[in-house]
């Protein structure tokens, strides 16, 4: 048994919702299938912002920018490997993405600094709410109001082609209705990213190898071999992200501004082991050096009080607490040897105070550990993003290594490489999902108009 439409979207993340809903507008028909059992992928965990230049949201807070000034601060984070055909888009639509999801009725008046940003331009919602939950709920309604054909547990396995190698649909395994054809002019693939699959991030990054993630169940990358079976080449997927300090309980991420601001880090035994403040990848690899592959993030009110994003993690429940911290080792979901915790912390604060870490030669020693209750939250490397994937042109078409189109495939979103080159900027995965999304959806329709 076979389906007939224009336009098949693959993932329901906001990469392809933002697909499914464009072509639709574009007088397509169109099948979004979803291989989980829930939708909005990774997208829906996006706590940081959508990133766009010269929005009406800015004016009103009088933030001066531009999507040339979008286009440099993303090129310079990337670190100018990313293609800037596609990061010209990204910057220049980025406008247009922001009220295109305002007039389906999302709120993104917040407008915050995220960084690599020279200017305040991450838009969420009022009062700084989850702004990925958000556009994936907004992103579901309009494609409900629309009564695109949604069909959860269903994965697409293999793109079928003609003769002349163009797309005619691809072969979907539905959970209950076993493997089956959806014949369509094109598919979109909005599988998001493969940070999920330690396997595969530890083959394209060695240094990565045990790594747990921020991701979603789903984020394993099977869109990316769906894509190599048919013939697409791809960019950059050595470039992953990874951040030292993902909270154990919670899967969230811990900001480095915490060990900047005067967090230490220790392991069971209750010794410190690396200068807290060294890059990313060195600090990964000396936390998982110890018992249990963590470490936990020691700090007191005076560091809570300088930065407003810890009473977060406290309220998220990440971060036990005790005015002692011989009773902060013992604590349920703790377990750190608390007599020789309260030494490393002494002796910590004797280097604060003689200005010189002689353990481990820490740069900044911004204050003691010494005022109020301690915290500990307990922390491990974690990969959140992976920067390449499916190469893509500027319409969102999916290339061959020739850099030959493959007509009647497109990409969007996380599984395509390009956007955000070697490193991706907080604030740039929401915009990229929402304008390549759009941008597929609208040449998706286009081209099966002509075919
Ligand atoms: P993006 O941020 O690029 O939109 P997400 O990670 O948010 O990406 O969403 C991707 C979605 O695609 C996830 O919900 C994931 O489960 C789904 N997905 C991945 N591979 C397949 C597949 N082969 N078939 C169907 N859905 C898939």
């Amino acid at each position: 048994p076979h389906d007939t439409v224009d336009v098949v979207v693959v993932g329901s993340g906001g990469a392809g919702f933002s697909a499914a809903v464009s072509a639709h507008d574009n007088g397509a028909k169109v099948i979004l299938i979803e291989k989980e059992p829930v939708i909005g992928g990774n997208a829906k965990l996006a706590a940081g912002g959508m990133n766009a230049a010269w929005t009406d949201q800015q004016k009103a807070k009088d933030i001066t920018d531009s999507p040339e000034l979008m286009y440099k601060d993303t090129m310079k984070g990337g670190r100018n490997i990313n293609d800037p055909g596609l990061v010209e888009i990204l910057s220049s639509h980025s406008k247009g993405s922001v009220d295109w999801m305002t007039a389906m009725g999302a709120d993104l008046n917040d407008v915050g600094r995220m960084g690599g940003a020279s200017v305040n331009r991450s838009h969420r919602p009022t009062g700084g709410a989850g702004v990925g939950a958000h556009v994936v709920q907004v992103l579901y309604d309009n494609a409900l109001k629309r009564n695109i054909d949604l069909r959860m547990n269903t994965r697409g396995i293999e793109i079928l082609k003609d003769d002349s190698g163009k797309v005619k649909g691809i072969l979907v395994k539905g959970m209950y209705k076993g493997y089956y054809w959806v014949k369509a002019d094109a598919v979109i693939l909005a599988t998001g990213g493969f940070a999920k699959n330690n396997d595969r991030v530890a083959k394209l990054d060695p240094k990565l190898k045990g790594f747990i993630s921020t991701n979603q169940p789903g984020a394993v990358g099977d869109g990316i071999d769906v894509a190599e079976n048919a013939g697409a080449a791809t960019k950059d997927v050595e470039y992953i992200q990874a951040h030292p300090t993902l909270s154990v309980k919670g899967g969230v991420m811990v900001t480095e501004a915490v060990r900047g601001n005067g967090a230490i880090l220790v392991n069971r035994e209750g010794k410190r082991f690396v200068n807290e403040i060294t890059t990313r990848d060195k600090a990964s690899a000396a936390i998982l050096k110890q018992t249990g592959k963590s470490a936990f993030l020691i700090f007191d009110d005076s560091v809570r009080k300088s930065l407003k994003k810890i009473d977060k993690y406290i309220g998220l429940g990440v971060a036990p607490t005790s005015d002692s911290l011989v009773k902060l080792g013992d604590m349920k979901g703790v377990g750190i040897d608390g007599k020789a915790l309260t030494e490393t912390v002494a002796r910590y604060n004797s280097f604060v105070t003689s200005g010189k870490d002689a353990d481990f030669e820490r740069p900044n020693l911004p204050r003691a550990l010494n005022e109020g209750n301690y915290y500990a939250i307990e922390v491990t490397p974690g990969v959140h993003h992976t920067m390449g994937g499916v190469m893509i042109d500027t319409k969102a078409e999916v290339m061959n290594a020739k850099k030959e189109v493959i007509p009647g495939l497109y990409g969007a979103g996380e599984v395509t490489g390009g956007v955000h080159g070697a490193n991706r900027l907080g604030g740039n995965a929401i915009s990229d999902i929402i304008t390549f999304g759009r941008l597929a959806g609208e040449e998706a329709a286009k081209y099966s108009k002509k075919n």
